[in-house]
């Protein structure tokens, strides 16, 4: 059997945007700064593009910008706003220390660079508290950046309580929606909601396109230099086809939300509760308020690293922590902020889920990851380590 668990690295493209962007390939070809009827043509497609993403976040169609992904929206959100608030004097930022890196290194540049930078605590679910908030925000605070969901264990910040305190106390508020768009309902007037980033790759439109809502009134400045495009903030020939496509997937997920969070949140929910029966196992990121898909634990006395090659033997794609991570030895930084030891951080499973998943393929995970974890166990020497002081729950 083969199952794709991996959607908070990166989904499938989908049949709507699929057809959206093959379409805008072969018939709307002409650049959008042309004045002829192929540039009018595709002018009119990028307008309506806009529209449909503004409409999903109940947005105006001019804070709409669209950038080359979710990682330029967060480097200029952030970007801008310590440039405006040092310009009058306000060089702190407040963050989370579990953050995407697209959001903490861009910190640690600025940091740099002279500025000051609050991770506010998360605890042990993943969750920021506003009491914590409202004692870190200052008079020279010029942002407060804070993910809407995490990627690696899905904890939902809650939004619209910081968003609110923020415009109570005067400061910009930025949100990374990249893993929240598309699955999580969004309403950035209501959220109060300053400027929210966003990826196309993470609900079924292709990678290499994103965009920044950016509220009406900021006069936000250009991070890329060049032509007109975008009012002239965001230079560079629009990428239609990937535009075309991301507004495309964004209004099929936004219609379909309700009815995929439910489904989503029952697979979830029924996976949790079969690898929470694994001995030492723990699920990571708050039980209730995190993202419908996300599935994540730590295994103790394994490696997440040999635990995901085998299951990709077995046919199963998933992640130990972040994708981005990966491939380094350090354990993830999510894990350790939310106060877990080196060696039991190092034992991570991210399964992330998504609507096209089915029970079976839950069924076939849950008859697989146990298994698996065990024969990994029988061979670690940090578990048989663990097994001198506590009872074997493998043993009879
Ligand atoms: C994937 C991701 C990003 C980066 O988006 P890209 O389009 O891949 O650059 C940023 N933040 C979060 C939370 C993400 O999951």
């Amino acid at each position: 059997m083969f199952v794709y668990a991996d959607n908070a690295a990166t989904t499938a493209v989908s049949k709507t945007a699929l057809e959206a962007m093959t379409k805008a390939l072969a018939e709307t070809y002409g650049n959008p700064s042309s004045l002829h009827r192929m540039g009018r043509e595709a002018s009119a497609a990028l307008r309506q593009a806009r529209e449909t993403m503004a409409r999903c976040l109940g947005a105006q169609s001019r804070e709409i910008y669209f950038t080359g992904c979710g990682t330029e929206a967060d480097n200029w959100a952030i970007r801008y706003a310590a440039q405006a608030g040092a310009a009058k004097g306000k060089r702190h930022l407040i963050s989370t220390p579990i953050e995407h890196h697209a959001v903490l290194h861009t910190l640690e540049a600025l940091k740099k660079e002279g500025f000051e930078v609050t991770l506010l605590p998360v605890y042990e679910n993943g969750v920021v508290r506003l009491e914590d908030l409202k004692s870190a925000i200052r008079e020279d605070t010029c942002l407060v950046t804070v993910m809407y969901a995490n990627n690696e264990i899905g904890s939902v910040q809650p939004i619209s309580e910081i968003g609110a305190l923020c415009h109570e106390k005067g400061v910009l508020f930025h949100t990374d929606a990249v893993q929240a768009a598309g699955h999580l309902p969004i309403d950035v007037v209501a959220q109060h909601i300053d400027m929210l980033s966003l990826s196309g790759h993470k609900f079924h439109a292709p990678k290499g396109v994103g965009a920044l809502y950016c509220r009406k009134g900021i006069p936000i400045q250009p991070f890329i230099q060049g032509g007109g495009q975008e009012r002239g903030k965001r230079a560079g020939t629009e990428a239609l086809p990937s535009i075309m496509a991301m507004a495309a997937a964004l209004e099929e997920s936004c219609a379909h939300l309700e009815e995929n969070r439910k489904k989503v949140e029952h697979l979830r929910d029924k996976l949790i509760a079969g690898l929470s029966k694994i001995p030492f196992a723990r699920l990571t990121g708050d039980p209730v308020d995190r993202l419908p898909g996300m599935v994540s634990f730590c295994f103790e006395g394994i490696e997440g690293e040999s635990l995901l090659l085998r299951l990709d033997l077995a046919g199963i794609c998933a992640s130990s922590g972040s994708a981005c991570t990966s491939g380094s030895l350090d354990p993830s930084h999510v894990l350790l902020a939310i106060g877990l030891p080196h060696e039991i951080a190092h034992g991570s499973l991210r399964l992330s889920l998504c609507e096209s998943n089915t029970e079976e393929e839950i069924d076939y995970i849950l008859s697989e990851v146990p298994q698996v974890v065990r024969t990994l166990r029988e061979m670690s020497p940090v578990w048989a380590r663990m097994m001198e002081t506590n009872p074997d729950p493998y043993k009879e």
